[in-house]
C-alpha cells in the first residue's frame, strides 16, 4: 500500500494529477475539499461549519480536519488500498499528525509530489475554473486570500517534507501529460 501526498497551491494541479493517478494506478482519492464540497451541498452540520471557512478562503480548523480524515481512513471503502491525499495536509500541525495517524495503521507517507506553479498562472486557472464550474470560492478576491494562507501556512510544509527526504519537486506549468509522466516515474521508483 502505497500514501502519496499531492501538494502545491490552489490550482496547482492537485485534482487533475489525482484523476490520472486514480486511473493509472488505481489509488483511492481522498480530497478533503471534496469531501467538504459535499457535506456543504448535502447542506450537514459539517457543511455549514466548513462553508463558515471555505467561503472566505479561510482554512478549516486543524482538529476538524483531523477527525474528518480519521474517520475517512477508517472506512472499509479505503481498507488495503494506496492512498492519494489531494489537499491534505495543509499545516505542518496536519503533517504531525498524518505521520501518527497513518502509523497507527500500519502506513506512513510514502512521497509527497509538489506540483510548483507561480502565483500569476495560479490565479488564471482559479479564475477559468471558476467559469467552467462555478465553484464559489473561485472568485478574485476569495483566490488572492487563498494563496495568500497557502503561502503563509501550506508552502511551510514543503520544508517539512525536504527535511525528511519526503518531497519531490515537479514543474506544475508543464502539460496535463507532461506532469502525468514525471509524477509516474516518481510513483513507480517508491
Ligand atoms: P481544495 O478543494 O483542496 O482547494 O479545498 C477547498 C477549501 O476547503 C480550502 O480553501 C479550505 O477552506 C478547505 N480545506 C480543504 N482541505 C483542507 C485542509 N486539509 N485543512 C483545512 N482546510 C481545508
Amino acid at each position: 500500500m502505497k500514501n502519496i501526498v499531492i501538494f502545491g497551491a490552489p490550482g496547482c494541479g492537485k485534482g487533475t494529477q489525482s484523476e490520472r493517478l486514480i486511473d493509472k494506478f488505481g489509488f483511492y482519492h481522498i480530497s478533503t475539499g471534496e469531501v467538504l464540497r459535499d457535506h456543504i451541498a448535502r447542506g450537514t452540520e459539517l457543511g455549514k461549519i466548513a462553508d463558515t471557512y471555505i467561503s472566505k478562503g479561510q482554512l478549516i480548523p486543524d482538529e476538524l480536519m483531523l477527525d474528518i480524515l480519521s474517520n475517512l481512513l477508517d472506512s472499509e471503502a479505503v481498507a488495503g488500498k494506496s492512498i492519494i491525499f489531494d489537499g491534505f495536509p495543509r499545516t505542518v500541525r496536519q503533517a504531525e499528525e498524518l505521520e501518527r495517524i497513518l502509523r497507527e495503521r500500519d502506513r506512513q507517507v510514502d512521497t509527497v509530489i509538489g506540483l510548483e506553479v507561480a502565483d500569476e498562472m495560479l490565479v488564471e486557472r482559479l479564475i477559468n475554473r471558476g467559469k467552467e464550474t462555478g465553484r464559489a470560492d473561485d472568485n478574485l478576491d476569495t483566490i488572492k486570500h487563498r494563496l495568500e494562507v497557502y503561502h503563509n501556512q501550506t508552502q511551510p510544509l514543503q520544508e517539512f517534507y525536504t527535511n525528511n527526504g519526503l518531497y519531490k519537486a515537479i514543474d506544475g506549468s508543464k502539460t496535463v501529460d507532461a506532469i502525468a509522466d514525471q509524477i509516474a516515474l516518481e510513483i513507480e521508483r517508491i
